[in-house]
């Protein structure tokens, strides 16, 4: 079992990590609670062992299952499209390592999280447990969103797909928004902001183009 005197945090991670949000400044990161909340996480709690020297890199990496745990980047830049105010509802598709989740719940979000690959969902259970943090995970086809417990604030995809999945518009609140990659799973693709300014009707931002892994499941690639 990981106990919380495994998860470490050096002088050196906190040096890095510093380094890492004033990388992020200068890429165009502005929103100072998401800078914190970067500043706050420690990364390596999340990433594959024995690779230390990439830990604070602004790239992607290779995680199990052929997934990856995002790059530092890009999960600032989905948060702080989301906008959050403190104790918002959100929903974010692919758990993945647990580090974007872990993210959200520094912003103060209420976190929901699904993953599609079970053994990644209960690794990233076992480091949230340890942690002693309460984010709520749920294992199946985040293509379809979580009907169950929406509406929520905010839905992020961390996961490429093939079109807006119209489900997850239908499980915002109006004011909410959705964040989420789109285009060809093996080219450039583009993030999107879609908000639901009311019943019926959304508002569609296309955003910066991104590359992500393939959305799976039923409305996601086959
Ligand atoms: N948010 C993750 C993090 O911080 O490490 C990055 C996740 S990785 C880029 C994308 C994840 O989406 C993978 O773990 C993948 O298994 C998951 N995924 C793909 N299709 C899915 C689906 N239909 N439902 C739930 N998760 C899915």
């Amino acid at each position: 079992m990981l106990k919380k005197t495994d998860l470490i945090d050096t002088l050196i991670h906190q040096g890095q990590r510093k380094r890492l949000v004033s990388e992020l400044t200068k890429k165009g990161i502005a929103d100072e609670k998401v800078l914190q909340a970067i500043g706050n996480v420690p990364r390596q709690w999340f990433f594959p062992t024995d690779f230390d020297q990439f830990i604070y890199r602004d790239a992607a990496f290779p995680i199990d299952h052929g997934q990856t745990i995002s790059q530092p980047y890009t999960v600032a830049y989905q948060t702080e499209l989301l906008g959050l105010k403190p104790n918002d509802k959100v929903l974010e598709i692919g758990t993945g390592s647990g580090y974007q989740a872990a993210i959200l719940l520094a912003m103060g979000a209420k976190v929901y999280s699904v993953e599609y690959i079970l053994p990644l969902l209960k690794k990233a259970n076992k480091i949230f447990k340890a942690m002693g943090v309460e984010i709520q995970l749920f294992h199946g086809d985040g293509s379809l969103g979580l009907p169950l417990h929406a509406p929520f604030d905010s839905i992020v995809v961390t996961a490429c797909a093939p079109a807006v999945p119209e489900t997850y518009t239908k499980q915002l609140k109006i004011g909410g928004k959705l964040v989420i990659p789109v285009g060809d799973a093996e080219k450039v693709q583009t993030m999107m902001r879609i908000t639901r300014v009311s019943e019926t009707q959304t508002q569609t931002e296309v955003l910066q183009p991104c590359k992500f892994v393939p959305l799976k499941g039923s409305l996601g690639w086959k």
